[in-house]
């Protein structure tokens, strides 16, 4: 049972912020709720001030300028997946918009709800991460920008300071001869087990590869390892399949009551050579 609250509507970032600085933990930040109203339902969490930033006007904007797609933080998955700004500068993330959950999550949800939660099996995270997006985090003082690989410190832990409102995801559309792909695992609604990879190709061999793992383990990382197999070689069969597996002998995996270690070791393998195929691919005919 949801205990009272009182939900604050402001008008600017500023205020928004000056709110969450002067109510401290009394206060969350509110999007679309699909995540806080679930907790506070089941008395996980409770905050008597809410502080409602989908009344500030232009969050949701999802526009390309200046060679940057920007997602407003309040933009939902579904306003992501339709839109022709991100389908033609940033398919992959309209796509994968497209793959969260159900169509009722995906019209209440934010993105900026969804990375600001850091729930371990975050879709949009590991490609964003993969991706090297950026996140901007904005105050009553001024804004910063955060790599999305520096945003994630731990599960339900990001870098965002608690008086700040993340605004905006920046995506720059991929190099040439570069491609993306994103594979996912689930046996439920959430990914089990997710591997994010983009890969640039030169002259026929690998320039330049970012391998990230998903959903296993806290927060969404990159494997070194498994890039490092795939450097300056010709992205092939027994190359692409040796990588995959050192994706998943190396990838950060988290123990819990569902799904075995070893099985998401496996998963993450399976899922690796997939998005590295694909990847490669797309790269292959990126111009
Ligand atoms: C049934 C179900 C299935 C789901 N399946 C998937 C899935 O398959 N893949 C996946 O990736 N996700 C999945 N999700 C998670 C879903 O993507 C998120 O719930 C949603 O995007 C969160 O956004 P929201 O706007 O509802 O966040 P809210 O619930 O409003 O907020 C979540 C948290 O983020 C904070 N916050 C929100 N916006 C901001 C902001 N702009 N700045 C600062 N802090 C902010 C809030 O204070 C709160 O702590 C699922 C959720 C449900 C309930």
């Amino acid at each position: 049972m949801l205990r009272p609250f009182e939900i604050h509507e402001p008008a600017t970032v500023a205020e928004a912020s000056r709110l969450l600085a002067r109510l401290g933990e009394q206060a969350a930040v509110y999007a679309g709720g699909t995540e806080l109203l679930l907790l506070m339902k089941e008395g996980l969490a409770h905050f008597p001030h809410l502080v409602n930033i989908k009344t500030i006007g232009g969050l949701d904007a999802i526009a390309f300028e200046d060679g940057v797609l920007r997602l407003g933080a309040v933009a939902t998955h579904r306003e992501i997946e339709t839109s022709p700004a991100a389908r033609q500068h940033a398919p992959l993330v309209a796509r994968v918009a497209s793959q969260v959950g159900n169509l009722r999550v995906r019209a209440a949800g934010t993105i900026g709800g969804n990375l600001c939660f850091a729930e371990p099996h975050s879709d949009p995270a590991a490609v964003l991460v993969a991706w090297d997006a950026t996140l901007v985090l904005a105050r009553a003082g001024g804004e910063r920008c955060v790599p999305a690989a520096g945003f994630f410190l731990g599960m339900l832990q990001t870098a965002r300071e608690p008086d700040e409102i993340l605004t905006a995801v920046e995506v720059r559309p991929l190099p040439p001869g570069t491609g993306a792909a994103y594979h996912r695992f689930a046996l439920h609604e959430r990914p089990t087990a997710a591997v994010a990879a983009v890969v640039t190709v030169r002259d026929g061999a690998v320039a330049a590869a970012r391998v990230v793992v998903g959903s296993v383990g806290p927060v969404p990382v990159r494997v070194p390892e498994a890039e490092d197999a795939l450097a300056g070689r010709r992205p092939e069969g027994e190359v692409l399949r040796a990588a995959a597996e050192v994706a998943g002998r190396r990838a950060d995996v988290l123990e819990d009551m569902f799904t075995s270690t070893e099985y998401k070791r496996h998963l993450v393998s399976l899922l690796a050579a997939r998005a590295l195929h694909d990847a490669v691919s797309a790269a292959r005919t990126a111009h």
